[in-house]
């Protein structure tokens, strides 16, 4: 067996009605919330009138921040960490997608430390921060259960990962009535998000025994669901299987981090906007045939958790989910694989990946689209 570190920081409360069941785990952590959240998440999932009535009926203070963007970039939570600051908040509530949650973590950072955001990435910073509680309303990113925050960064014209133990939320709040508002393609992508940190975090060079058990078992849930993805029957069972599938594929990147699909997808998501999981999802067909060729074992138990025969399978799923028809030239991959081979993810793929290697998979998955 190989050695291994696990570890996980947040207390997570699963099932219908958690918030309310457990409220004191959101009161004991301060006396003034400020809530993150984005345009419209918090309202349309109902997590945010749900929070309010709880702090107002323990007579707990809240300022909302509302304004945080899809991929959040250092000005978004800058802004935020200043909202903060300013409201003398000692909690953070994050309530929504990856976003919120993300952006949460470092606006309770810089809310109580005077750097520039661009100083997150490398972890510089002394002060401890604020405790947060999330509140996830998409099964996607599992970052109510991580220490991991992405942002954007326009001066490198990408996504960038911070870690720190620090920020792992105190507490998650997982009801999968917080996800039933999403779109069919919201939904989708999202789903696709987490299966693809099941994979990442399995072909990876530090798997271990312990996230491989979070990994497959997050799989097989994914395999038991993708039928009902792909005819849109989004059940309340359905729903609460993908939040857990979720949470425990977030487990598994929380010990390993995810890989080469994630940091090409960045890319795809910084130059042409596409969501966070249908980009990964556009290139995991092709990431599979290339980590086959060096570690065949592993991908066959991926494929085997999914309760798939094939990676042609896996493909031909993965066009019934998400349309593959975005038009991209040579230059621009050259320019992605750049880019995506500087990701400190990239040393952590299972089958050491070049450049050229990357540049390969993205013409494969984006240009030539399954002429393979
Ligand atoms: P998201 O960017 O948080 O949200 C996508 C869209 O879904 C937004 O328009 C959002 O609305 C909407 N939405 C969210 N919940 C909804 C609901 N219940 N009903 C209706 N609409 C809803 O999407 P995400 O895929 O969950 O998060 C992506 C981000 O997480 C990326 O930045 C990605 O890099 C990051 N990520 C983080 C980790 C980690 O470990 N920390 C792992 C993977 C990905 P609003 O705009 O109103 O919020
Ligand atoms: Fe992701």
């Amino acid at each position: 067996m190989n050695k291994f570190k696990f570890q996980s920081g947040t207390k997570v409360f699963f099932g219908a009605n958690c918030l309310f069941d457990n409220k004191s785990e959101v009161t004991r952590l301060g006396k003034k919330a400020f809530i993150v959240t984005g345009k419209t998440s918090g309202i349309k999932s109902g997590a945010l009138t749900d929070i309010i009535s709880m702090l107002n009926e323990a007579n707990i203070e809240y300022q909302i921040f509302d304004k945080i963007e899809n991929n959040p970039s250092l000005e978004n939570v800058k802004e935020g960490g200043a909202a903060c600051r300013q409201s003398k908040a000692d909690f953070i509530v994050g309530i929504g997608g990856g976003s919120p949650l993300d952006a949460a973590k470092a606006i309770a950072i810089l809310a109580v430390n005077d750097i520039e955001p661009i100083q997150l990435i490398k972890n510089q910073f002394t002060q401890k921060p604020l405790p947060i509680a999330a509140i996830p309303t998409t099964a996607g990113t599992g970052s109510e259960v991580t220490a991991a925050s992405i942002l954007t960064i326009p001066e490198y014209e990408t996504k960038m990962s911070f870690v720190h133990e620090d920020v792992f939320p105190k507490a998650a709040f997982l009801d999968a009535k917080y996800t039933e508002s999403m779109t069919r393609d919201i939904a989708v992508n999202t789903a696709i998000d987490a299966m693809s940190h099941a994979i990442e975090g399995y072909l990876n060079k530090i798997a271990s025994t312990m996230s491989d058990v979070f990994a497959l078992e997050a799989l097989e849930i994914f395999g038991a669901c993708i039928e009902n993805l792909c005819e849109e029957k989004f059940d309340s069972e359905t729903r609460e299987k993908l939040l857990y599938a979720s949470m425990l594929a977030g487990l598994t990147i929380a010990q390993t981090g995810t890989t080469i699909a994630h940091g090409m997808g960045y890319s795809l998501t910084y130059f042409k906007d596409i969501p966070h999981g249908k980009a990964n999802g556009l290139l995991l067909a092709e990431y599979l045939r290339y980590n086959n060729e060096a570690a065949q074992g592993r991908v066959q138990a991926v494929l085997k958790a999914l309760n798939l025969i094939s990676i042609d399978d896996f493909e031909k799923i993965m066009n019934r989910l998400i349309r593959n028809d975005i038009d991209f030239t040579r230059e621009e991959l050259k320019k992605y694989s750049s880019l995506a081979v500087k990701q400190k993810s990239t040393a952590k793929n299972l089958r050491s990946t070049s450049e050229e290697d990357m540049y390969r998979i993205m013409e494969k998955s984006l240009i030539d689209r399954g002429t393979h």
